[in-house]
């Protein structure tokens, strides 16, 4: 199979939403921006080798590129509408594609995205997923906003499950279903997003560990502050205590990466969505940036996920 039937046969589909106007197949897609939105819109990468193994099931390939991206619109409160998908394959190998391909439409169904265009080429296997939603005008929760007197809340699934699931695949731990599920199936926590679009005064999704995607909202407010975290508060992934210590399980949940919940600075007299855990309170500035229970960090931690390491 050619590049060409190879596009044709696995990544053309007809949009399904009346806003597409031309979808994929043109030299590029059009669709109509709805009334009284603005236009949200994100780039992300999943390379092999470095963001998934270097033989990486088809399936978890499309579902990883998929939650990963479109986390990033959950983040900024925003609905999903498309994706584009630049794709690089060493071989055209058919198997391989159908599969993935199979798993990325039905995952684009599940999220309510339509593909509306990217591009295939032959090279070391990596993708890269654009990502486009919208928000209401002026809806779109930033980064920036975080002040002392907030409450930090996380809406989404548990921690460290995923930074676990790495120790699996260097055979440092046995199996566990629930660490895979938590690596291979980030789930895009749109809902909570959306719900916390009058509510957060800042926002970000977890994706380089909470430490670090919490500094980065430290960073940016506009007044300085310090976090305090409560370690009971921390939402553990199952079986991290018992398979690897408190000590280590907290370590996975507060720097590992790729847990894709929704970190939040909420005002403490706002009206918080239901299901989310308040972990901690934003303060006046301290010393440390970071208190757990009180304490500075352990000086062993890596933060979380730095992409040039
Ligand atoms: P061009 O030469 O104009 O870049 P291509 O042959 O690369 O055109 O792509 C043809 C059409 O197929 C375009 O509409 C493009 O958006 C779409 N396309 C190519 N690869 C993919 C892919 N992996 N997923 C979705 N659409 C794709
Ligand atoms: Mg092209």
């Amino acid at each position: 199979m050619n590049e060409f039937e190879l596009i044709q046969t696995y990544f053309q589909r007809d949009a399904l939403d009346p806003s597409v106007i031309l979808d994929n197949g043109d030299d590029a897609a059009v669709f109509s921006p709805r009334l009284n939105c603005e236009t949200v819109v994100s780039v992300d990468s999943v390379i092999a080798g470095r963001h998934v193994p270097d033989l990486c099931p088809p399936d978890g390939f499309a579902a990883r590129l998929i939650g990963r991206g479109l986390s990033d619109l959950a983040a900024m409160g925003a609905t999903p509408r498309y994706v584009l998908l630049s794709l690089s394959l060493p071989t055209l190998e058919v198997g391989w594609v159908e599969h993935f391909a199979q798993r990325f439409h039905q995952l684009c169904v599940r999220f309510g995205v339509d593909l509306i265009g990217g591009d295939t080429t032959k090279g070391p296997l990596s993708a890269h997923i654009t990502v486009i939603g919208d928000v209401p005008k002026g809806m779109a929760v930033s980064r920036q906003g975080l002040k002392p007197g907030d409450d930090l809340w996380l809406f989404g699934p548990d921690l460290g499950g995923a930074r676990a699931y790495l120790d699996v695949l260097q055979n440092t731990q046995a199996d566990h279903a629930l660490w895979a599920e938590r690596y291979w199936r980030p789930e895009p926590q749109f809902d909570f997003g959306i719900a916390l679009r009058n509510v957060a005064s800042a926002m970000i999704d977890i994706s380089d560990g909470l430490c670090q995607d919490l500094m980065h909202l430290v960073e940016r407010a506009k007044k300085p502050a310090s976090i305090k975290l409560q370690s009971k508060m921390i939402p553990l992934c199952a079986d991290l205590v018992d398979r690897l210590g408190t000590q280590t399980a907290l370590e996975y949940a507060l720097t590992g990466g790729d847990d894709y919940c929704l970190l939040a600075s909420i005002p403490s007299t706002a009206r918080v969505p239901e299901g989310g855990h308040r972990i901690g309170l934003v303060v006046q500035p301290e010393n440390e940036s970071i208190l757990l229970d009180g304490q500075p960090l352990p000086e062993s931690w890596q933060l979380g996920w730095d992409h040039s390491r």
